[in-house]
């Protein structure tokens, strides 16, 4: 439990999460652990009130957050989520998940994260535009390209990103593409960022699919959530000849044994901003979703949605978690005692993140690479850290999660030794 006055005592939240992650890492990393609280303790946690003038004229407030979680290695990177549930503590979790991510892929940063409470479906797009600059306005504080650089999560895109950027730039008068990442292409963007996650997640998951002997295009898989990262990595799979018998997302459950026609289902969710309704596959019941026989199941949703008793129920020989977060601890255990490989998020959608990472380095360097660079150097790194993960599960005996936390505490907590305390 944790020990901070401002954090519940929820055992579910993501932040109770994490922080099993990290008791379970510890035996691991000798004499650095001492240093372990550091990473029970955010950096830096802003609160921000967001008052907005509605297009009828009344005004409303939403709660806004950004948490720079350590900055040991680097400026602080993590997405900005939209979203009605968002709270501190999601956001704490989610930015120390982005620290853990980023050491585990070696890349420079830091982890932080945003986020706001609102439902942006229930937003015009001139109130979404107002609502962004006045949150990166709020936030402009502590963001910057050498500080802190959003990116797009959950209910955020490039046109989000488009925005907090001229914010940002018209605050401090000159413009300045770095702050944030996964911009549109003609603003300082990177070619191949909008699949990246997705794309990691098939990277990842058809070298582990390899490693425990499964053939990817014999595999039924099932995605939960029909995003950027759902939907992306659901179309890597489809093209590479497996079936995706199965999508779940806020709205449905669809389920076709034969596999869905994903490039069709992307299309119908482009136009209707949701799968009801597709005509391509047959509905289920939300919970039957958990208990069909898949080979491969992607969580690509939200966080805390694999639970101990979905994981008793859930078939599969792979999990590989598109989504932060997605299973709890207590369910870890369970797939680990029945023999299902989880490639772990911090792992598994750092495609995303290390896109991003190409993206500041372009736009510092003002010299933008080919799309074939970026997946190239993108594959290759996903398949260098797998593999380095894997060697360590072996190694030490754990979990393919618990073998990344090694590999990135040891790099964030020596970063820590090192720089020592101030003052
Ligand atoms: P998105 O907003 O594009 O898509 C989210 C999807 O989840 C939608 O299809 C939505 O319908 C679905 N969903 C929401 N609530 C649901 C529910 N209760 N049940 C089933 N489905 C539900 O978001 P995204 O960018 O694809 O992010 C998805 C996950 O991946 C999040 O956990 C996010 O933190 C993580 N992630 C995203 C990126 C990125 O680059 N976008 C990178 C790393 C990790």
């Amino acid at each position: 439990m944790s020990s901070l006055s401002y954090v519940s005592t929820d055992n579910n939240s993501a932040w109770s999460t994490f922080l099993a992650q990290v008791e379970r890492v510890l035996p691991y990393l000798g004499d650095l652990a001492l240093w372990a609280d550091t990473l029970r303790h955010p950096k830096r946690a802003l609160i921000v009130d967001i008052p907005l003038e509605m297009d009828d004229g009344t005004i409303r407030h939403f709660e806004g957050f950004r948490v720079q979680h350590n900055l040991s290695r680097g400026p602080g990177k993590g997405g900005v989520r939209f979203h009605p549930d968002v709270t501190l503590e999601e956001v704490m979790a989610l930015s120390a998940w982005m620290t853990v991510k980023s050491a585990a892929l070696n890349l420079p940063f830091g982890g932080a994260k945003g986020g706001i409470r609102v439902d942006p479906r229930e937003l015009s797009e001139k109130e979404l535009e107002r609502l962004t600059r006045r949150y990166t306005s709020e936030i402009g504080t502590i963001i910057g390209p050498q500080q802190d650089i959003p990116a797009p999560d959950v209910g955020t895109n490039a046109q989000v990103m488009a925005w907090m950027m001229d914010t940002y730039s018209m605050n401090i008068g000159a413009t300045t593409t770095g702050v944030v990442t996964g911009k549109p292409i003609h603003l300082g963007g990177s070619l191949g960022r909008v699949n990246a996650t997705g794309r990691g997640v098939f990277v990842t998951g058809s070298s582990a699919a390899d490693r425990i002997g499964l053939t990817v295009p014999d595999c039924r898989v099932a995605i939960q959530g029909f995003g950027n990262v759902g939907s992306v990595a659901a179309g890597l799979f489809h093209r590479a000849g497996a079936k995706v018998v199965a999508v779940q997302d806020h709205s449905a459950t669809l389920f076709e044994a034969r596999g869905l026609d994903i490039p069709a289902l992307a299309d119908y969710q482009r136009q209707h901003g949701a799968i009801a309704g597709f005509a391509g596959g047959t509905p289920l019941k939300e919970d039957e979703f958990w208990h069909q026989e898949y080979d491969i199941f992607v969580p690509a949703a939200l966080e805390g949605v694999i639970t101990p008793e979905r994981a008793r129920a859930l078939q599969c020989r792979l999990v590989l978690e598109g989504a932060n977060g997605p299973t709890l601890p207590g369910a870890d255990d369970i797939l680990r005692q029945r023999a299902i490989t989880v490639v772990p998020d911090v792992i598994c959608n750092a495609g995303g993140v290390t896109v991003s990472y190409f993206e500041w380095v372009q736009d510092f360097s003002s010299f933008f690479w080919s799309e074939q660079e970026i997946n190239d150097r993108l594959d290759r790194i996903m398949r260098e850290a797998l593999e380095a993960v894997w060697q360590k599960a072996d190694a030490l005996d754990v979990t393919l999660r618990t073998a990344a936390y090694a590999i990135a505490c040891e790099r964030i907590l020596m970063a820590r030794r090192e720089r020592g305390l101030y003052p």
